[in-house]
């Protein structure tokens, strides 16, 4: 299956709500090229340097969006041009993104991680610390952050079961924000959850955003 058939496969399934993240990571610029030319916008990289590099040499009228883990010392170099970063997982990290984005006077988008998974190693806060920041205002304080909702990472397992319900959990959460904090802006309306292996299940839990690689792609090469 080429490229351009697999992303026409997948949108086919995805209600008309649900955008499309097209995971490029560990993919040469030729493979996003073919993509971009089967009509995909929206691309997704886990690493700083690899997505700079990408963007250099692509069209300008992609969007990138920032999926890994960030590491504070490379805020500065994405802040420019970056559409959406959706792993911040400390409040640390929103104020280092807010204050490299005041310095050049961007706004930056920006999702929630919460943890979510079974597993010890994902990153992200726990939904009690993440409901605490919007009770104690802690995002007013950060006027060059926009928080545009929450993303999350199921179990790596084959229990459809658990899967659902980790994805569920994100959504009641999310629903409790906008339902508990009317100071909440009409822009957190973002819910980044599903990959190759369980895009289905979040799109039926509620997901705007799926973010797809290997299902594209085919396996990465590390
Ligand atoms: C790599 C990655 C994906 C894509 O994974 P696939 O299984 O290849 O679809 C999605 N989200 C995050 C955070 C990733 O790191």
């Amino acid at each position: 299956m080429s490229i351009a058939s697999n992303i026409q496969y997948i949108k086919a399934q995805l209600p008309g709500n649900v955008r499309l993240v097209c995971v490029s990571k560990f993919h040469p610029v030729e493979a996003l090229q073919e993509a971009y030319n089967a009509g995909q916008r929206v691309f997704g990289e886990s690493k700083v340097q690899e997505m700079d590099e990408k963007h250099e040499a692509l069209p300008k009228d992609i969007e990138w969006h920032f999926i890994g883990h960030l590491q504070s010392n490379k805020i500065k170099y994405i802040v420019p041009y970056v559409t959406l970063i959706h792993g911040v997982d400390s409040k640390k990290l929103l104020i280092e993104i807010n204050k490299q984005a005041e310095k050049i006077g961007r706004k930056v988008n920006c999702l929630l991680q919460v943890y979510i998974a079974q597993e010890e190693t994902k990153f992200g806060f726990l939904s009690e610390e993440v409901l605490s920041m919007f009770e104690s205002n802690t995002l007013e304080e950060l006027p060059y952050v926009s928080v545009c909702g929450l993303m999350g990472m199921a179990s790596n397992t084959d229990d459809s079961g658990q899967i659902k319900k980790e994805f569920r959990t994100l959504k009641n959460l999310f629903d409790k924000i906008k339902a508990n904090y009317p100071s909440v802006p009409g822009s957190f309306k973002e819910l980044s959850m599903g990959m190759s292996a369980d895009y289905a299940f979040a799109v039926d839990e509620g997901s705007s955003l799926v973010r797809i690689g290997s299902a594209i792609f085919g396996s990465r090469l590390y």
